[in-house]
């Protein structure tokens, strides 16, 4: 029997509930799907707070070490402080292992609650730049000496008169970055057989990032006529749309949008607005993907007031997984994966943030959604 290793990284808050009741899916459909030839072997290992309080580090070297092994990880939310405290494991994961598109897709199935009317219009798939933008972290507090510098700098260099007590953060948009992430989101549409790529940007308002974010993914785009002539479905559609406008677009009018590609900042709160389109976070997931490694990971956080109480969704974190299936070859416990969970949300077997979308529909535990989804593999 062959063995898959899969670092996990449980995380924080809820992060335990959803992997006690997800780990028994994902070993068993393994073993179903390839008719016992393959089985798991899990490689526990930690990041963020835990880790701080075992190692004094965010991110010990044996966890890095484990996802590079292995190339891939799956991983539960970790919690990040607001204001101060440390910086986001989550985004440093990202950039350590430069993993520079993040993938969420936003799939209606039946079963699921929606606020929309035609919800099965919905099947959007949202690449998010990972690696760039405001989230790249770089800023200084307001009234520290750095701060002070790059005031100073602005007014005498630049002209730019600022309120002395300002905090100040930066905004990189690259032409390299947004053409690597362009071409490989484009790619894989390609692969998925998807048909229009809207590019969302801000571009009208901050117009040589987000704006040059637009054209440099409209120059790639442009290339695969010249590259691959033959090989691109001739009826794909480029254009693009302004954030805000994409927003009220993917309420309104889903049936018009199949992929969007997105800066880092606008591709973040899309994806939990979108999310909220199929029923919310709780069966949102994601994957992060660069040349070397993958992280498949929910689009939620930690939901810390859930931590330990046994009532959050698994559903995204276990299509989390299965996404990661599919990247290793086994599409096959993916689907069953997915077809497990499709058959209990559609029986009425939810969870509570679910349940309160439809009348009078019992809410299930964590770890009994788990077990039931278990039953119908
Ligand atoms: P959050 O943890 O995603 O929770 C926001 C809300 O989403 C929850 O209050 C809950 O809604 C709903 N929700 C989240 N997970 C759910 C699940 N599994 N099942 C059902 N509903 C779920 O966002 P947050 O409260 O803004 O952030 C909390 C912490 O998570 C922060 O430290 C943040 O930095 C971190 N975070 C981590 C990641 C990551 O690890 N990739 C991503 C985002 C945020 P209701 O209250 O309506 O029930």
């Amino acid at each position: 029997m062959e063995t898959i290793r899969i670092p996990i990284i449980a995380g924080d808050g809820t992060g335990e509930d959803i992997w006690n009741a997800s780990r028994e899916i994902f070993e068993e459909a393994v073993i179903k799907s390839t008719g016992n030839a393959k089985k798991i072997e899990w490689i526990p290992v930690i990041a963020g707070l835990k880790a701080l309080e075992r190692n004094d580090h965010l991110l010990p070297g044996e966890t890095v070490d484990a996802i590079t092994d292995c190339a891939l990880a799956l991983k539960g939310p970790l919690t990040t402080p607001v204001g101060g405290g440390f910086r986001s494991v989550n985004v440093y994961l990202r950039q350590i292992f430069d993993l520079y598109v993040c993938m969420r897709p936003i799939h209606w199935f039946k079963g699921l609650p929606s606020p929309l009317k035609r919800p099965e219009a919905v099947d959007i798939i949202i690449f998010r730049e990972n690696t760039e933008d405001l989230y790249r972290g770089i800023e200084w507090q307001a009234g520290t000496d750095d701060a002070r510098t790059v005031i100073n700098f602005l007014k005498d260099k630049m002209g730019v008169d600022l309120k002395p007590d300002s905090g100040i953060g930066v905004k990189p948009i690259s032409r390299s970055g947004t053409q690597r992430f362009a071409r490989w989101s484009i790619d894989a549409a390609i692969r998925m057989k998807r048909r229009v790529i809207t590019i969302v940007h801000k571009g009208n308002i901050m117009k040589y990032t987000e704006g040059a974010f637009r054209e440099w993914a409209y120059e790639t785009a442009g290339t695969y006529k010249e590259l691959s002539a033959g090989d691109v479905p001739d009826t794909i559609e480029v254009n693009d749309r302004i954030a805000d406008n994409m927003f009220m677009q993917v309420i309104s009018r889903p049936e018009d949008y199949d992929v969007l590609l997105c800066p880092n900042l606008n591709g973040d709160y899309l994806s939990d607005a979108c999310a909220a389109l199929i029923g919310g976070l709780g069966v949102a997931p994601g994957a992060n993907f660069g040349d070397n490694v993958a992280i498949f990971e929910p689009t939620h956080g930690s939901a810390p007031k859930y931590a330990g109480k046994d009532i959050v969704n698994p559903t995204s974190f276990i299509l989390s997984g299965a996404m990661l299936f599919d990247h290793i070859g086994l599409a096959g416990t993916g689907e069953m994966i997915r077809r497990g969970i499709e058959r209990t949300i559609q029986e009425g077997i939810v969870t509570y943030d679910l349940a309160r979308q439809f009348e009078g529909v019992k809410p299930v535990p964590c770890s009994e959604f788990g077990a039931e989804v278990l039953k119908r593999l």
